[in-house]
Order: C-alpha cells, then structure tokens, then sequence
C-alpha cells in the first residue's frame, strides 16, 4: 500500500486529535501504510521513533481529547533546506510520499516548498548514496493535503477552521460566568479573546453573548469611539442594565493603527463613567479543553477527504487543502488559499480593511 503520513503543525486546536484519527483509520481502510510524525516537522527532520506506524486502535479513545496526541512545534530546521533535506531521507527510508499536514498557513507553506523542491532533495540524497536509484525512481512524487487547524478561523478558503467552534464555546462559557458575578456586583467586564489578525472569535462572542461592544482588527475604531462607547455604556446603565460587557480581540486597534487594549478600554471606561471595572483575559484556556461535536465531526470529515484526495492523486495533482464550503468537504489548491490568507495580512497591514474583509471572503 502507499505510505501515508499525518502530522500536526503550529499552534494546537481542537479537533486535531478527530482529524488525526480520521486520516489513521480512512488510510488504513483504503489500504495504506499509514504513520504518525510527532512533532510536527521537527519529527520529521529528527526522524527515530518520532515517525511510528499507526494501527487501528492506535487512535482509539482520543476524539474527545483537545490538544493534539501527536504533538506540535514550531521548527527553524524545516526552514533550512538541509532540514527538508533530512526529512526527505528520513520519509524515503519508510517508503513515505504521502502526508497530511494540520495547521496553519506557515505549516501549509512549508509543505508546498517540500513538495516543490521534493525532485531537487531526491536528486541531492542519491548523489550523495543516501537513497538507491530505485528509490530516486519509486518514490519520485510526493503528494500533500493540508487541512487547517486553528482557533481563530482565519484562513482564506473554509467557512470555518478545526477548533473555532470549540474556542467559541469555552469564550461564551466564560461570559456567562462572568455575566453572573458582574451581575452581583455591577461590574463592567473587559474580556480579551485570541485573534491578533481575525476578529472573527471576538464578533461571534459578543452577538452570542449579547455583548454591549467589541474591538476587532478588521474594523478599526473611529476617532470619536470614546465617546460612542461611553454614551452606549451609560445609556444601558440608565435603563437599568447592571452591568456591562466590552470583548477586544487581541489584534484590535483604531484608524491609525494603535492597539485598543482591554487595558486601555478599561481607563477609557473608569475615567469617564467611574464603573467599577475589571479585566478577564482568556488565553489559552480558549485553546484547551474537549472540542465540541462540531469540531470533531469536522476533523472527521477533513481527515477523510484529505486521504481520499491522497489515495486519487495522480503525478499531475497540486496539493491541495481540505475545506469547508457551505457544509461541503471539498479541496482547493493549497497554494491559492495561502495566498490570499497572506493578502488579508497585507491589507490589514495597509490598513485597507475593506480590502481585508472582501478577501477574506465571509459574511
Ligand atoms: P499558526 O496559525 O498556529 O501560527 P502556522 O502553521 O501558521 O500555525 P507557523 O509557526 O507559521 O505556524 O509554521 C509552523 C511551522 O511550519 C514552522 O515552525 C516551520 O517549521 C514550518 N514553516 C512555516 N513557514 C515555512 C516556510 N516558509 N518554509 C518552510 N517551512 C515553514
């Protein structure tokens, strides 16, 4: 059968662990040899047990767990071209040319040079006896699906990434908690939630939490926001509200580009309004944790997909990265979707966000 390996990159999310599981278990069934490679790419330039066959049960009772089993890294060496070199020996030996990768758009990239350069390395790795002749010709095309796993869903191409559903849950779980004891108290609330380039997280937060204000990246605040913020507070005090809940996602900023800080809305808000006011910052709780059915069920349906793409690929096929599209898994080219992801930043960077919020192509 071919050789198939499956590798988790970048930041954890959940729902890494259902994709995972999905790829062992679709390979295995469409008969390929299917591994692990822990550690991400650092497995694979280190090679050794870091790359272990995978059975069946190898992936039993693990849907429900958050993180990812498999480990992640982030790896300088795969960057070098004597790192891929070293990695391309060590999938060669294995009979390796097939691999899902689970990440985000710099894991994605990263495979789509290897893939690129994938006749350079073997021709590198025979010169020098490393490989047979007979390897040269065997292994020959290297094959790649990616799938992205990330909380923040912040990739060009799927309506939502492995893990969001699950960050969104814990972000609202830890509102309604907060919402009870400001209630108690008349507090106003600052949470903080991940995003430093997508606000996607902070938004979807504060509709489903009723929120009185958000702070995102993409919709940089106007120069009079103080004033709109503190007449929106007060006002909402005057009918009688007892409290009061502001989300600012990591990235957000104002129309020059300055960071709007949960700090610096906390001042904004004592300062005018005196409310006695706190701060919660979520971090990595929003990353940790069982990921939802909706999470599972998607790193289910990616996992499949990207093993059937594998499994149907010819010499010809471009790699390609498993989405989600009006609830259809389908494949894209990989690189394509970088791309534009990668347009997103530089929009934002230009502060264009109207350019940004077109790109990224989601209502
Ligand atoms: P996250 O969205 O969580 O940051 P990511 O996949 O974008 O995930 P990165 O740290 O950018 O995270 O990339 C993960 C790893 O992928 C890097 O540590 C590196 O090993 C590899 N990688 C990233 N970019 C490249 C590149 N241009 N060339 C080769 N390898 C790369």
């Amino acid at each position: 059968g071919k050789g198939l390996a499956v590798f988790t990159s970048g930041g954890d999310s959940q729902g890494m662990n259902a994709a995972v599981r999905s790829v062992v278990r679709m390979g295995i069934y469409l008969g390929a040899k299917v591994y692990f490679i822990r550690e991400g790419y650092q497995g694979m330039v280190d090679g050794g047990d870091n790359i272990e066959e995978a059975n069946w049960s190898s992936v039993s009772s693990i849907i429900h767990k958050g993180g990812t089993i498999i480990g992640s890294a982030r790896c300088m060496d795969f960057k070098q071209r004597e790192g891929r070199l070293k990695a391309a020996f060590n999938l060669i030996s294995r009979g390796i040319t097939n691999l899902v990768v689970i990440g985000g758009d710099g894991s994605l990239t990263g495979a789509n040079l290897f893939r690129q350069e994938w006749s350079s390395l073997l021709d590198e790795l025979l010169k020098t006896n490393k490989i047979t002749k007979d390897q040269r010709e065997k292994y020959k095309y290297l094959h790649i699906a990616g799938m992205v796993g990330s909380i923040d869903n912040d990739f060009c191409g799927t309506d939502m990434t492995i893990g969001t559903d699950s960050a969104l849950h814990r972000i609202i779980e830890a509102i309604d908690a907060i919402v009870s004891t400001a209630y108690s108290h008349q507090r106003t609330f600052i949470m903080e939630v991940m995003g430093r380039h997508c606000g996607y997280l902070a938004l979807v937060a504060a509709l489903a939490s009723e929120a009185d204000a958000v702070f995102i990246p993409e919709d940089p605040v106007p120069y009079n926001w103080v004033e709109k913020l503190c007449k929106r507070l007060h006002q909402e005090r005057k009918s009688g509200q007892r409290l009061n809940i502001i989300i600012v996602a990591e990235g957000a900023i104002d129309r020059e580009g300055k960071p709007i800080t949960a700090e610096l809305v906390k001042k904004v808000v004592v300062d005018n309004l005196q409310q006695d006011t706190r701060i919660t910052v979520l971090g990595h709780v929003q990353r940790g944790g069982s990921p939802s059915a909706f999470d599972r069920i998607l790193g289910c349906r990616m996992g499949a997909e990207a093993v059937m793409a594998l499994m149907e690929a010819t010499p010809e096929t471009e790699p390609c990265v498993v989405s989600l599209d009006g609830n259809q898994a389908v494949r894209l080219p990989l690189m394509e979707c970088v791309r534009r992801t990668k347009a997103v930043s530089q929009a934002m960077a230009d502060k264009n966000w109207d350019l940004a919020v077109q790109l990224r192509g989601r209502s």
